[in-house]
């Protein structure tokens, strides 16, 4: 039963714990810092999902940077991509002969990490690559790069630590798996 909707209530287990999370900052933060050393990269957040990771991310990045922020979203607001994508908040900086690097939250079809790609690729960047919090690389629809991620994750819909479900849930401080039950509620309404 889903008596209300605390995160008890409706988290069934959790699946990446905050300190996991502080760990795959710290290491990818490392990475990063040594990779982009001597370029001043843009660093392009994902809306809405990316941001909390982004803010931990970019917190362990020893190099200079500008923040940017790109909301492409695919049409709908369920469970799966519908392959029709658009952009609903444009980034304002300029991107020719930037290095960008964009942070997501999760890749899983690869559709919308393709479109910010190509999109940036066309404005003129230098480089383009992408920082995920987590690579559902199984379930990959298109061939595209995710340059890093913290883990691997399998093919069921995750929730938290940006992560939504109906844009809700998003403030969950780890990342977990919701009741089946709270998923139906919302389902056949
Ligand atoms: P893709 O275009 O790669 O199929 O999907 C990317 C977007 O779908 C992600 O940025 C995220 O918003 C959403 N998404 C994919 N898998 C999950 C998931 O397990 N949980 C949540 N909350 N969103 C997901
Ligand atoms: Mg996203
Ligand atoms: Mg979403």
């Amino acid at each position: 039963m889903v008596k209300g909707d605390k995160i008890n209530d409706i988290i069934d287990h959790k699946l990446f714990s905050e300190d996991d999370i502080h760990e795959m900052c710290v290491r990818l933060g490392k990475q990063l810092t040594e990779d982009y050393a001597g370029k001043r990269p843009l660093v392009v957040g994902a809306l809405k999902g990316a941001i909390y990771f982004l803010t931990d991310l970019t917190r362990q990045m020893d190099v200079a940077h500008q923040l940017d922020f790109l909301d492409v979203s695919s049409y709908g607001d369920g469970f799966e991509s519908t392959g029709k994508i658009k952009v609903v908040t444009d980034m304002s900086a300029d991107v020719k002969d930037r290095d960008v690097l964009i942070v997501e939250d999760i890749v899983d079809t690869g559709l919308t990490l393709k479109f910010m790609k190509d999109l940036i690729k066309k404005r003129g960047a230098k480089s383009v690559k992408c920082c995920a919090m987590l690579n559902k690389e199984a379930c990959r629809e298109v061939d595209v790069d995710v340059d890093y991620y913290g883990s691997k994750v399998g093919n069921e819909f995750v929730v938290g630590f940006g992560l939504d479900f109906l844009n809700m849930y998003r403030n969950i401080p780890y990342v977990g798996v919701l009741k089946p039950e709270v998923i139906q509620k919302y389902v056949n309404k």
